[in-house]
């Protein structure tokens, strides 16, 4: 199918980018553009061209589907396409409706005249893939928005409708709603040919700033404090120093040069990694795009406590009516008040209006009778993670909820496969495992049991979209992808203290490094308590798992974290600062002896590479037993749940830029030194070091 149309409307050729649903430049694209702006060239006839998209988009940009293979290069490339458009002898008109960003903004300044829907989407995104604009935007733009304008453009790359540039001459004619846009573009055409209006070409302005030095000086200070470990802002600015300072094809290729520099840093493998795989993540291999969903338009939730309540606000949140159950009458009370406590600090933060507070929860009602579950489409339990307390709770379900419903389970730990023999109606339960603050995190574990239906799988991860969450599908297994992972890399961390690193040593190389939160501070803050329990129930089962004891004794002592203002570190009232406790380090003193441990100075870097080492091969074991289906999920769970650097684009993509090799053969020297057979590379390591081939 072609992905441009081609027509002659009086004196004027029009071509249409018609390649559904973005109009992304595709090779197949670019193609058609040229041939079109050719015939029209030809044609004594035609006056003027006119380009033109869909209403939904002039252009989202790049082609995802052609992302990194040669298509995504060939000729003619968007930088020749550009200069095509740009040295035409007839004048090129841009009609912008919808989304216009990136490649496509780009392809919009080679033209000689603009225009545009006032609500139509401008953006230069590419800063958000690591990248600045790299068909020369950089160089027009600060030519016809303006120095200051185009460089906020390209720094934030954040969409800005087009009526925000009202006072540069980027755009010839704003077209209302009402006014057909095509019909508007030929009647500017006709207009531009009429008065022979000279071509404006883009590349011929000067861009200009008074005292330019002194502000990009100042640009340069405000953006390294704002880009932390990404490159690319910064790029921008010389970029944009380039416009200001040498002759534009200088300027291109100075471009070109930082584009090409900056497509081979880390920072931006990790992020154009983390694009990709939060698309990777929505695909099942199995479970089709086209799979029929359930309609939901009403939830249950059961138990009001810490998640039932963020959960619920969720879909409220998405307009989603919400029944929320408890045993208590008390607990819904407290349950019910805590959510409109939230909405109300929201209000305060000037983040909710009085209006949106009482319609979100005019959604919400509370009850302590499973009838009122009898319409519900979907019904989420998050009671105490008992598997008795569940069993009970789905054998209701089993006889209220009706046929079609599909009944989730907020278990951060349990079998999701017994809990569905619970029910007669296996193929309808689904584990939706929401993280703590669940209105907050991002992060969805869609759990999939052996029985669960495929549609049941299409429709909660088209109920994540809605919801605003990113939906990752995981095997059943002891944690599930991200839990299991969590507690090898708690494992190591517990192991290194008894080595003889502190916590807030710990915790602050961690930190260094990127994570959001060390492990022990991370703890407390979510309770050394659910540890504990974990642990009692885990290492009965899996005795052969060493572990480090010391974390059992704190908790011994009641030091949860901060609910009881002491754990690893010590809380003032009402404070969450962790104190670093000399207390506790008293106490390992005295553990280590006990065991005969000679303490030792730990580097920084081995507590890193320990910690996340440990990360990696648990998640190879997990890619290898098919809980997960790519190693890009894995990623996305650590980037959206668990506060892993976003730079450093996962466990999974850090381990293929160290070199899977040389993890492999850090791995075994833990190994060898710790007598712990954890550290044996998972046997995909081993294959894919063999092989030459990543784990990404
Ligand atoms: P919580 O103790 O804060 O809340 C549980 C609520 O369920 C309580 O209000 C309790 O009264 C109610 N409840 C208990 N049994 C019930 C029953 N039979 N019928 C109706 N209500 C009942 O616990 P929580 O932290 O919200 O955890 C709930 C579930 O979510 C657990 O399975 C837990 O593993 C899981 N989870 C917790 C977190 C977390 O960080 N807290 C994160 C992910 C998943």
């Amino acid at each position: 199918m072609s992905s441009t149309r081609y027509e002659v409307r009086g004196a004027v050729a029009v071509i249409t980018l018609a390649n559904p649903p973005v109009n992304g430049i595709s090779y197949a694209l670019r193609c058609g553009v040229v041939a079109g702006v050719d015939q029209a060239s030809a044609d004594p006839a035609i006056k003027a061209i006119v380009l033109i998209g869909s209403d939904r988009a002039f252009s989202g940009g790049a082609d995802i589907g052609e992302f990194g293979s040669p298509k995504a290069y060939a000729e003619p490339n968007l930088p020749t396409l550009i200069r095509i458009l740009e040295t035409s002898a007839k004048p090129v008109i841009a009609a912008i409706s919808g989304v216009c960003m990136g490649g496509g903004f780009e392809l919009t300044l080679g033209c000689h005249f603009r225009l545009a829907r006032p609500d139509a989407k401008i953006a230069l995104p590419e800063v958000k893939l690591g990248l600045i604009p790299g068909a020369g935007g950089t160089q027009r733009g600060p030519r016809i928005l303006g120095v200051e304008t185009a460089l906020n453009l390209m720094v934030k790359g954040d969409p800005v409708p087009a009526s925000s540039f009202k006072d540069s001459p980027l755009i010839d004619e704003y077209v209302a709603a009402e006014t057909d846009l095509l019909d508007a573009a030929l009647a500017f055409a006709e207009r531009v040919v009429a008065e022979k209006r000279p071509l404006r070409r883009v590349s011929e302005m000067k861009a200009d700033y008074p005292d330019h030095e002194a502000f990009l000086q100042f640009a340069r200070n405000m953006i390294k404090g704002v880009a932390g470990p990404f490159p690319a802002p910064l790029k921008c600015v010389d970029a944009v120093t380039a416009a200001l300072t040498l002759p534009f094809e200088q300027g291109i290729k100075l471009e070109r040069d930082l584009f090409v520099g900056l497509m081979g840093t880390p920072e931006c493998r990790a992020l154009r990694h983390a694009f990709s795989a939060e698309r990777a993540a929505s695909k099942m291999p199995d479970v089709p795009a086209d799979t029929p969903t359930r309609t939901i338009a009403s939830v249950g939730v059961i138990g009001a406590g810490t998640m039932g309540g963020g959960i619920s606000m969720n879909f409220l949140n998405a307009g989603i009516p919400v029944t929320m159950l408890e045993m208590q009458q008390e607990a819904l009370d407290r349950g019910m008040a805590t959510i409109r406590k939230n909405y109300e600090n929201s209000m305060k933060k000037g983040k909710l209006s009085q209006e949106k507070l009482d319609q979100r929860m005019g959604l919400l009602k509370g009850t302590l009778s499973y009838d009122d579950f009898k319409d519900a489409d979907l019904i989420i339990e998050a009671v105490f993670e008992e598997i008795g307390v569940k069993e009970a709770v789905f054998k209701q379900l089993d006889k209220i909820a009706k046929p079609g419903a599909i009944l989730a389970s907020n278990t951060s730990t349990l079998d999701v496969n017994a809990i569905a023999e619970f029910t007669q109606r296996p193929q309808d339960v689904v584990g939706m495992h929401f993280f703590s603050p669940a209105n907050v995190m991002r992060l969805l574990e869609v759990v999939r049991g052996a029985k669960t239906a495929k549609d049941v799988m299409a429709t909660v991860m088209q109920v994540a979209k809605k919801i605003r969450k990113t939906a990752v599908v995981s095997g059943v297994c002891d944690g599930f992808i991200g839990n299991r992972m969590i507690e090898h890399y708690g494992r190591v961390a517990g192991f290194l203290l008894e080595e003889g690193a502190t916590p807030a040593q710990v915790d602050r190389a961690l930190e260094k490094w990127g994570m959001a939160m060390g492990p022990f501070r991370m703890g407390d803050l979510a309770g050394n308590d659910i540890g504990w329990a974990i642990r009692k129930r885990r290492y009965v089962e899996k005795p052969h798992i060493r572990y480090a004891r010391f974390a059992d004794r704190l908790c011994e002592q009641g030091r949860f974290g901060q609910k009881t203002g002491k754990g690893w570190y010590l809380y003032q009232p009402g404070n969450r600062k962790a104190i670093p406790d000399p207390e506790v380090d008293v106490q390992l003193v005295a553990y280590r002896k006990e065991l005969g441990i000679t303490p030792r100075k730990i580097s920084d870097s081995e507590i890193v590479q320990r910690c996340v080492y440990a990360l990696v091969n648990e998640g190879a074991r997990i890619l290898e037993e098919g809980i997960a289906a790519r190693a890009s999920d894995i990623d996305m769970i650590y980037l959206t749940g668990y506060g892993f650097p976003l730079f450093r684009g996962g466990p999974m993509l850090f381990a293929d830029e160290v070199g899977l090799y040389n993890v492999a053969r850090s791995m075994q020297a833990f190994a060898a030194s710790s007598g712990d057979s954890f550290w044996e590379p998972a046997p995909l390591i081993a294959q894919r070091v063999a092989e030459g081939k990543s784990l990404t």
